[in-house]
């Protein structure tokens, strides 16, 4: 066993490795610069520089690289060599202050949805001192915002660090109005990240998982997860070693990583980290991802992140735990053991109910993508529509405000397990609901739509920002009011469950009757991107993101085309995927088994045999085929009307309306005949082959 602790943010330069290294008067200097969110001078900033370059020369680091995170949803880094020439012809390790704070990558080649003209190609990247430097493949990567030449904002760091002092700066306010005093309010989040792990042989003879990452086509296996046998269950040893060594290499990096389980679905598995700073954790999980999928490959494994791999299985999402605490450490979303006096957690929780009813809208499209809408509504995965769940105890303390009566508590519950060997257990003042998309889980609130690909700034942005809004309008309230201040807040509380307690549902969000009640409440209900899309240019967000300085109007319009530019991107990719494995390998299986079918029948016939089986399926097996190339053929032209469509919106909209449906209805067929091919005449491993294949 190695030693965890040493092991433990052996790669990364922070605190510790800072004190160590950097004079005392420096180390201060840029501490305080850090905490008060002030530009370091250059002085600074050559001197930590230094240390940096030294440290990752010590441990094998040749290139350093700005990291930064383009809309893409993926990272990007461009490694330059420390090497810088001398007069003797020689070279030394170089690295200033100048390099480290500020970058230029060539900004033409990513997304910016029409921002930046690609003659104004250039980009700058600049440090984020709140995260640290850490080295990667021999290379030393500073985090880095990411913006055009022009000051737009083209990546996903610089909206979330907005968003995180937008937060900050209300809630201080507002506890200031409590009469806390604290520096700063940080968002903390800690995400849980689901994926698959399939054989990396079976991956190979699959076109559609190697060009899309999910399987297009695939009859459902006699056995999927209806044995619910695989969670939490016994995990097997290549995966084990797998989560092995991700857990000791992500814990090189100082990722938290903590929990590892199987999942629901067969071959479905989740690692959960300590939650830490909403920017931190963000790229943490960027960096877990990609260290999932080259670990995987260690051991013969492909790494599945898409949302929704499998149809008929579970999806795959990325939990994502909020909170919010003070400079202190205090959790400001910890009910204690008497939610109904804690006026602070009232207040707070009051405002993220607001929050989350005034804008559904933006929360549903921060978990809007292509991938991520085969699953939300799927199974056992939350449906289209935004809900909180606040379990029994926190829903009768916010009613009984409402009706103006005093809460009366009941009694804490404890579950015996056993009569006197094992001690009686508290049950947690809230009980859980795998259901909800957004779920209070005992001191935390759980946002559990985005997807499992997603980068998780995008989503952090919105909670964030809307939360920032309506502590701002709270605090405005309470300052104005005449009542006493207790009063004041009381009445805010109240006024705001009942205007928004529409938005409140603790049962059962997957069933039908929710999705009729739903309607009856006026919530939205948005399915997909293209359909959720347009509202977020709507007055009220273009509104908050200025107010906030987390967009420009400009800018909102940019997110929006990329969105809609990716969707349609992705489903063409996935159409011709579908085309090219139909006549590259559906067809003419279906050609060959039905030939050998078709010569065993005349065989027969011909010495008078009865040709049994063989006419029959042949027969069916034509049929079928036939089919298939007339649906084939309408997928082809619904892709040819969607790809000469213009603008980015009605594009989009072709897409999930014609070429979508053009697809499903191919599959289905396809899938059927699967299902009649003999086993040497399969065209690729079957969904049985895929989910059950890794036993060793
Ligand atoms: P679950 O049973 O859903 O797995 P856990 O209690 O294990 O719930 O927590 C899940 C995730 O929530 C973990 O990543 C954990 O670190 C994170 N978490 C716990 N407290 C907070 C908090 N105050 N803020 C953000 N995330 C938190
Ligand atoms: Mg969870």
């Amino acid at each position: 066993m190695k030693e965890v602790p040493k092991l433990f943010g052996s790669l990364v330069f922070n605190e510790t490795v800072m004190k160590d290294r950097l004079p005392t008067a420096i180390y201060k200097s840029f501490q305080s610069a850090v905490r008060e969110r002030r530009p370091l001078d250059l002085e600074m900033a050559n001197v930590i520089a230094n240390a940096m370059k030294d440290w990752a020369l010590e441990h094998g680091a040749t290139h350093f690289s700005h990291w930064f995170q383009p809309m893409t949803g993926i990272t990007a880094e461009k490694h330059e060599s420390f090497i810088a020439p001398t007069a003797e012809g020689c070279v030394i390790m170089d690295f200033s202050g100048k390099k480290l704070i500020q970058g230029e990558p060539d900004a033409s080649s990513f997304p910016s949805g029409g921002l930046r003209a690609t003659f104004e190609a250039r980009g700058y990247t600049a440090w984020d001192p709140t995260s640290y430097a850490f080295i990667k493949d021999d290379c030393l990567c500073i985090p880095t915002a990411f913006c055009s030449y022009t000051g737009d904002v083209l990546d996903k760091k610089t909206p979330l660090l907005r968003s995180m002092s937008a937060v900050s700066k209300a809630a201080c306010r507002v506890l200031k109005l409590l009469g806390v005093k604290t520096s700063m309010v940080v968002s903390t989040v800690g995400p849980e990240q689901e994926y698959f792990l399939v054989d990396k042989k079976m991956w190979e003879k699959r076109r559609d998982l190697k060009y899309t990452g999910r399987t297009l086509f695939g009859a459902k296996s006699p056995r999927g997860q209806e044995l619910s046998d695989h969670y939490f269950g016994a995990i097997k040893p290549r995966v084990l070693a797998f989560m092995k060594e991700l857990d000791e290499e992500l814990w090189k990096l100082g990722v938290f990583a903590k929990t590892e389980h199987n999942e629901v679905a067969p071959a479905q598995h989740e690692l959960a980290p300590i939650y830490t700073t909403t920017n931190v954790a963000s790229d943490h999980n960027q960096l877990m991802m990609e260290f999932m999928k080259r670990i995987a490959l260690r051991h013969g494994l492909v790494c599945l992140l898409h949302e929704k791999p499998f149809a008929g299985v579970n999806g795959s999402g990325k939990h994502n735990n909020w909170s919010l605490a003070t400079a202190e450490g205090k959790n400001l979303l910890d009910p204690g053991k008497e939610p109904y006096k804690n006026t602070s957690f009232l207040l707070f929780l009051a405002a993220i109910i607001k929050a989350v009813d005034d804008y559904q809208d933006l929360l549903r499209i921060s978990v809007a993508s292509a991938g991520n809408d085969n699953r939300l509504g799927a199974n056992e995965a939350p449906p289209a529509i935004v809900s909180i769940f606040l379990g029994t105890e926190l829903t009768a303390v916010l009613e009984s405000i409402a009706k103006g009566k005093p809460y009366v508590a009941g009694k804490s519950t404890y579950l015996k397990v056993s009569e006197n060997t094992i001690p009686a257990l508290e049950k947690d003042n809230t009980d859980r609901n795998r259901t909800s998309p957004f779920a209070f889980t005992g001191n935390k609130f759980e946002f559990r739509m985005p997807g499992s690909t997603f980068s998780i700034a995008g989503p952090n942005v919105i909670l964030n920002t809307i939360v920032a809004e309506v502590l701002e309008e709270f605090a405005d309230t309470i300052e104005k009011s005449k009542l006493s201040r207790n009063k004041a807040i009381y009445e805010l509380v109240k006024k705001a469950y009942i205007k928004h307690k529409r938005i409140i549902f603790n049962g059962n969000g997957y069933t039908d009757e929710w999705v009729k009640e739903a309607e009856k409440r006026s919530l939205l209900n948005l399915k997909s991107t293209p359909e959720a899309l347009p509202y977020m240019a709507r007055a009220k967000n273009i509104a908050l993101f200025e107010k906030h300085n987390i967009f420009s109007a400009a800018e909102v319009k940019s997110r929006m085309d990329i969105l809609l530019e990716n969707y349609s991107t992705i489903l063409q990719i996935e159409a011709s995927t579908m085309l090219e494995m139909l006549h590259k390998d559906i067809l003419p299986a279906i050609t060959g088994y039905n030939d050998e079918l078709t010569i065993a029948a005349l065989n027969k016939k011909g010495i008078g045999i009865n040709a049994g089986f063989e006419a029959k399926l042949a027969d069916k097996l034509s049929s079928i085929g036939a089919k298939i190339y007339a649906k084939a053929e309408k997928l082809e032209k619904a892709l040819a009307k969607a790809e000469a469509t213009k603008g980015a919106q009605a594009q989009a909209t072709c897409y999930r309306n014609t070429v979508l449906t053009a697809m499903e209805d191919l599959r289905s067929s396809v899938d059927e005949a699967e299902n009649m091919l003999g086993g040497k005449y399969l065209p690729y491993p079957t969904y049985g082959d895929l989910l059950f294949g890794v036993n060793d």
